[in-house]
């Protein structure tokens, strides 16, 4: 599983910092998704962050 960031869309609310810190970062006002590959035990977590995304700005493939 990957997760990506458009960072057009970003407006830099955390929540997905805080829901799942193994997989997104802040990098200044916007978010990074570290490593190329969600760990599968962040994979919940990582789709509960791409839900919750105030700006649909995370895309999981
Ligand atoms: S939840 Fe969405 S808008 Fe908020 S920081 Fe993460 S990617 Fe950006």
């Amino acid at each position: 599983m990957k997760a990506k960031v458009n960072s057009e869309l970003c407006v830099g609310s955390q929540d997905c910092v805080n829901t799942c810190p193994e997989v997104f970062k802040m990098d200044g006002e916007k978010v990074v998704v570290i490593g190329a590959e969600v760990p599968k035990e962040a994979e919940e977590k990582c789709k509960s962050a791409s839900d919750a995304c105030p700006a649909a700005a995370i895309t999981i493939e």
